[in-house]
């Protein structure tokens, strides 16, 4: 396993045998976290960038979701993330393309042909010797089949996503009144742990997402009671210290081991029912609103590109890399490296991390190409 990018670059592979000189750009797909940062990792590495992102801004989709704050501090989405757009914006080295998607590739490492295809239908044909996949994640839809929780049938009940909207237009409101809410309920693990859907993993973050809105509610609506009903929770590293015992110890959240099976209306408030699974007793609670901690699944966009650069899917549908933990960006198809939650579910660390892991691992292979190809 751990060989697997040896293979990449050995002098054996057919890329190194190639005709004519490779092409010195790389191309990557997505311009959230992870895109960014490869986009300036491999410019800031002296090699040409195509950073193409079909939406019409960068910032991936703590942008497009208007996410108010990030972890582990609550800064400004928009302030925290203005370094890293600013130095990829003004990069000689980075060309950036909105509005843009790859719709064709041809050819293998050193010598990929990619067709893009912006928003009026035009399509360009664009060299570059490696690709960097960072399409991304999309969050769970939780009316697909989590039907008891009633996100479509009830204005009261959010998603994490729909809160963080809330959030970042500095209130926190039951939707169906306007008003502030007394009650507030956070599910975790919708989408995710769920053997009977499909979805067989840990989506990793909303652990902390929840704990981290739960103080941002608090600090709004002080006088507000807030219940964390969880499977168990999972805060990674220092998340635990930084956001978990914060909200706790500080803010007074409640957090109660437990299932919801169901939630109704009761008036004009909702029932919710289920099982505390510490005290071994079935719960039924009335709260203003609920907030659905949603899981991350491939992005449509992900499962593209593993059509268009035949880049398997791992078990759990994203796309699949072959090193283990010791190679976390080269996927089996040699020059095509992937970076972010197009691999998993990821945080902003590892999405960052894995951005400029493919950065350095993608300016490596093209490095070693040319000077096979000089030699
Ligand atoms: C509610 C919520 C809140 C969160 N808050 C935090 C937080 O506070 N702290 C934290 O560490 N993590 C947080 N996360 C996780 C964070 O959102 C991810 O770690 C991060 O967005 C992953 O970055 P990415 O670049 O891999 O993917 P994305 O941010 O999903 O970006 C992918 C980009 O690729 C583009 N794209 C997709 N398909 C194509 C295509 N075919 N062609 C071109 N472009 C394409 C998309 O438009 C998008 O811009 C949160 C997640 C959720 C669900
Ligand atoms: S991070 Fe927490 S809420 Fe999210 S899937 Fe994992 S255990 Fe469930």
């Amino acid at each position: 396993m751990g060989s697997s990018h040896v293979i990449q670059l050995s002098s054996d592979s057919d890329a190194e045998r190639g005709t004519g000189m490779p092409n010195d750009s790389v191309l990557i797909v997505g311009g959230g976290p992870a895109g960014l940062e490869a986009a300036r990792g491999v410019a800031d590495l002296g090699k040409k960038a195509i950073l193409v992102e079909a939406r019409d801004e960068l910032g991936g989709t703590p942008y497009a979701s208007s996410y108010a704050t990030l972890t582990p501090d609550l800064r400004d989405t928009e302030e925290e993330m203005a370094g890293l757009l600013g130095d990829v914006r003004k990069h000689p080295l980075v060309d950036v393309r909105l509005g843009t998607r790859v719709v064709k590739s041809e050819g293998r490492a050193g010598e990929f042909r990619v067709t893009l295809t912006g928003g009026d239908g035009a399509q360009v044909e664009e060299e570059v010797g490696a690709v960097i996949i960072a399409t991304g994640f999309q969050h769970f839809d939780p009316g697909r089949e989590t039907q008891m929780y009633g996100y479509y049938e009830y204005d009261d009940v959010i998603t994490l996503v729909d809160a963080e909207k809330m959030m970042k237009k500095g209130k926190i409101v039951r939707p169906s009144t306007g008003e502030p809410p007394e009650r507030v309920a956070f599910i975790q693990c919708v989408g995710s742990r769920d053997r009977q859907i499909g979805n067989k993993y840990c989506s990793k973050v909303c652990c902390g997402i929840a704990s981290k809105q739960s103080i941002e509610i608090k600090r709004m609506l002080p006088n507000a009671k807030v219940f964390i009903f969880y499977i168990d929770m999972r805060m990674y590293g220092f998340w635990e210290d930084q956001i978990y015992w914060k909200a706790q110890e500080e803010y007074k959240v409640n957090y109660v081991r437990g299932i919801v099976t169901e939630i109704i209306r009761k008036g004009d408030r909702l029932l919710v029912k289920g099982e505390d699974t510490t005290m071994g007793r079935p719960v039924e609670v009335l709260m203003d609103m609920v907030i659905l901690s949603v899981g991350m699944e491939p992005s449509r966009g992900t499962i593209e590109m593993s059509r268009i650069f035949n880049i398997p899917r791992e078990d759990h549908g994203f796309l699949a890399t072959q090193g283990g933990p010791l190679d976390t960006v080269s996927t089996p198809v040699p020059g095509i490296f992937v970076a972010g939650a197009a691999a998993g579910p990821k945080d902003l660390e590892d999405s960052i991390s894995m951005g400029g892991a493919a950065a350095m691992k993608a300016v490596a292979l093209l490095n070693r190409l040319q000077r096979v190809s000089v030699g």
